[in-house]
């Protein structure tokens, strides 16, 4: 299968499933598994932060972390666009009793200060405590400039806030910057990082922070019932991500420019290029192109596309560049 869908749907590598066969393992709730100690330990130190913490979802991520940051009654700002705030049930708001102020995102995704500033509600009884800026690198595969969170660290230190990323996805940042990891991380209160998008483990995210901070993320996930046991099988698939899987995210960003230029050659689709900066492609399709038909004949070879308008395809390692020459091929063939 040459699957489209997301960078979500990779398999464990065998020396991932390797690593997770012989993992030494323990009761992590008790702090007690030496695999999920490492990765963290080693995860703080590596992302220039205190301390970390292991834990099942990118979405269980970020709710921690809004809600280590945020007490019942406060909120954060967010772009309209955040993952945070479009795409995670809510559950700052239903679980955490904290308010998202949303902002449009500017077309490259940032969000300008002067409406962040405008939204900082005063200290008045008839307002929700404004405590938190939470930011996303890449946004919708578009990646923020140094030069924005640099501002933004300024921005929150001028009022007083705490300043979150979502890194979902801040590694395909990192490559398309040509940056160290740290470059991009230093800017920040608190960071969450996905290891099973296009990194590659099975399951698994971070978040990273202050050792007080990791404290209160660590009370909340038993809290919300993410105490994990013998997680350090998952730990070790997680350590391979982060030290082997990295550099190569520099192919998934070569295909997913190759898939656009090939797809603009198509008639019918239509891909805006200065856009595609990382491992996703939005692509318009001409509306006389009947999008479900289309995707079950390309079912029919193997291949798996979400219709949509515009259409997302993101690559990651399990699409080689071969598999885009096949599927600009086929797409062809089946329209
Ligand atoms: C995927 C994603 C998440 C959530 O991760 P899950 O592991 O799917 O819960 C959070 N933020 C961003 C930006 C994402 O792309």
């Amino acid at each position: 299968m040459i699957d489209f869908r997301s960078d979500t749907v990779t398999r464990p590598t065998q020396a991932m499933r390797e690593a997770m066969a012989n993992a030494p393992v323990g009761d992590d709730v008790y702090g007690d598994d030496p695999t999920v100690n490492d990765l963290e330990q080693w995860a703080a130190e590596r992302h220039g932060f205190e301390s970390a913490l292991f834990c099942s979802s990118g979405t269980q991520a970020n709710l921690l972390s809004l809600m280590a940051h945020c007490e019942r009654g406060d909120e954060y700002l967010c772009g309209q666009q955040a993952h945070n705030y479009m795409f995670e049930g809510g559950g700052a708001a239903v679980l955490g009793s904290i308010q998202p102020q949303p902002i449009e995102n500017e077309k490259d995704g940032t969000i300008p200060f002067t409406k962040l500033a405008a939204a900082i509600k005063p200290d008045d009884a008839h307002f929700a405590r404004t405590r938190l800026l939470s930011i996303e690198n890449t946004i919708n595969g578009k990646v923020l400039p140094l030069s924005y969170m640099a501002e933004a660290r300024e921005f929150v230190n001028q009022h007083n806030l705490k300043l979150h990323l979502d890194g979902a996805r801040v590694y395909n940042a990192a490559i398309a910057l040509d940056v160290d990891i740290k470059t991009i991380s230093q800017y920040f209160d608190s960071m969450t990082v996905c290891l099973s998008k296009g990194l590659g483990a099975p399951i698994g995210s971070l978040v990273l922070g202050d050792t007080a901070f990791i404290a209160k993320v660590r009370r909340w996930r038993k809290v919300l019932g993410g105490g994990m046991r013998q997680a350090g099988i998952l730990a070790a698939a997680a350590k391979i991500a982060l030290t082997d899987h990295v550099a190569r995210l520099a192919d998934d960003h070569a295909n997913a420019k190759k898939l656009a230029e090939g797809l603009n050659r198509l008639p019918g689709f239509t891909v805006n290029t200065g856009i595609v900066q990382t491992n996703i492609v939005f692509t318009k399709v001409d509306p006389s192109i009947d999008q479900q038909q289309l995707a079950t004949r390309l079912k029919g070879k193997n291949i798996i596309v979400t219709p949509g308008n515009p259409m997302r395809l993101v690559t990651h390692i399990d699409i080689s560049s071969a598999d885009i020459d096949t599927f600009l091929y086929e797409l062809e063939a089946a329209l």
